[in-house]
């Protein structure tokens, strides 16, 4: 994509944009394409302000948080910048039982969680639909885990349909590049290597019944500006067809791995590039979550959080059982090690509200009607709600020392501020009740 200097006339235009995103609305590719091609700081510091404004106006002060659960690192496929990758010749590779998962997913929940997201490399022996169908059951059997999102191989209709029917709210699958000749170099082998087949992934989870996807590129292999533009004309393509797209996009980034062959300086992506890949998300489709995972610092992280993002992963590991121990091949390095506790508290002392409410899928609350509701400006009112009382279950059950008062303070100032106060409801929690929401 060109970049162009902008001039007054084109400030303008950027701001009728920016004043397009703040009332809601789905921008256009060409108005994508300007918000690309922008280079001046000053009007990135008003794009910037307006995707933490869309962001507020859309989910309110609330950033849900999450953990990866890597089932399996064996993998079939060849992704040259992976560490599971079946060329990584020095891989210790690992795939959990069910009670190991159930084991890790327990300590998980120990520490708070309520959200995990199932992680696995595509191997048909390993990784089937049989294996996720028991993993998902014997963790919503055995755990208070409450809700369970995979990022799992693409798979035929029948297989999704039993995925959904296991109990899995959101199927994640990345593009990773939309740029034919840098997907067919990176995915030379295997399945993966059908750019086709993998471009109508959401089709196949849609006609099988998911209404929550989640979308993303794998930022670095290719251009960015080309990449994140096709991506946003994917979810488009989506949104006029279904009446509903992507309920979040990740913005992963490339990171060192075991055995990788990607050239991480040729497309890099540096960190004020990364802050205007969620910006320019945030904008272009108000109502979609953006997600941000543990590969990035843990610096970056918190200017991310107050820029736009509404769902963040924390405490992670990326190899499997690397909760329980450390030693199996990682998936790529990590770039923020700090635990739930201290991204919590992370949160709050930049204004904002650590959630770990797992309530919209639960209710229905998904798809079209999500949509509907994000963009008429009231999920956030059910956002903040169950916002205050998951931390208020996490207050009760897993917060210490200075982090914990500073959650009880952010509780006592937001609760006063709600009009029917959540008093009774408080009470309930304190006397044990749990997963209470609205
Ligand atoms: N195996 C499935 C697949 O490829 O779609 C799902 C799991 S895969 C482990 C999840 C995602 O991790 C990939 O889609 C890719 O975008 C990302 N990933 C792989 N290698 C990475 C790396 N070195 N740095 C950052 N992200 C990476
Ligand atoms: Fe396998 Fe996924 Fe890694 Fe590719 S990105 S090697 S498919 S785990």
């Amino acid at each position: 994509m060109n970049q162009k200097v902008l001039t007054k006339v084109d400030a303008a235009y950027i701001r009728d944009i920016l004043a397009k995103s703040l009332d809601l609305r789905a921008l256009n590719l060409n108005e994508v394409s300007a918000l690309l091609a922008v280079e001046e700081g000053e009007l990135w510091s008003e794009i910037f302000d307006s995707a933490r404004r869309v962001k507020e106006r859309v989910y309110g002060k609330r950033i849900v948080l999450f953990a990866p659960l890597y089932l399996s690192n064996e993998c079939m496929n060849d992704c040259l910048y992976c560490g599971f990758r079946r060329g990584n010749r020095e891989a210790k590779r690992k795939t959990l039982t069910v009670n190991e998962a159930v084991e890790e997913a327990v300590l998980l929940e120990r520490r708070g969680y309520k959200r995990l997201l199932l992680v696995a490399g595509e191997h048909s022996k390993y990784a089937g639909i049989g294996y996720f169908e028991k993993i998902a059951e014997a963790i919503y059997k055995r755990t208070d885990i409450r809700i369970l999102h995979a990022n799992s191989a693409p798979m035929s209709v029948d297989d999704f349909r039993r995925l959904k029917a296991s109990g899995i709210g959101v199927y994640q699958c990345f593009q990773e590049t939309y740029h034919l000749p840098s997907y067919m170099h990176f995915h030379q082998t295997g399945t993966k290597a059908d750019y086709a087949g993998r471009l109508g992934v959401m089709d196949r989870a849609i006609e099988a019944g998911f209404e929550d996807i989640g979308m993303g590129v794998l930022l670095g292999l290719y251009d960015w500006r080309w990449d994140v533009a096709d991506l946003i004309a994917h979810c488009r393509r989506l949104i006029n067809k279904y009446g509903f797209g992507p309920h979040t996009l990740s913005v992963p980034r490339l990171q060192p791995a075991q055995g990788s062959m990607a050239d991480l300086l040729r497309y890099g992506v540096s960190d004020e590039d990364l802050k205007k890949i969620v910006a320019i998300y945030r904008l272009a489709l108000p109502y979609v979550g953006v997600v941000v995972s543990t590969r990035e610092p843990s610096g970056l992280r918190d200017e991310l959080f107050s820029l736009g993002a509404s769902q963040v992963s924390a405490g992670s590991k990326t190899s499997p059982w690397g909760y329980i121990e450390e030693g199996d091949t990682e998936q790529f390095e990590i770039g923020d090690s700090r635990s739930l506790e201290e991204v919590m508290g992370k949160i709050a002392s930049l204004g904002l509200i650590p959630s770990l409410c797992t309530a919209c899928y639960r209710e229905g609350r998904s798809g079209e009607r999500f949509r509907n509701l994000a963009e008429e400006a009231t999920i956030k009112n059910f956002c903040h709600e169950n916002a205050l009382l998951s931390l208020k279950e996490y207050v009760e059950d897993c917060a210490s020392g200075e982090i914990k008062e500073q959650l009880m303070k952010v509780l006592n100032e937001e609760v006063v501020k709600i009009r029917n106060g959540l008093s009774d409801k408080f009470k309930l929690i304190e006397a044990g009740e749990r997963d209470i929401h609205i």
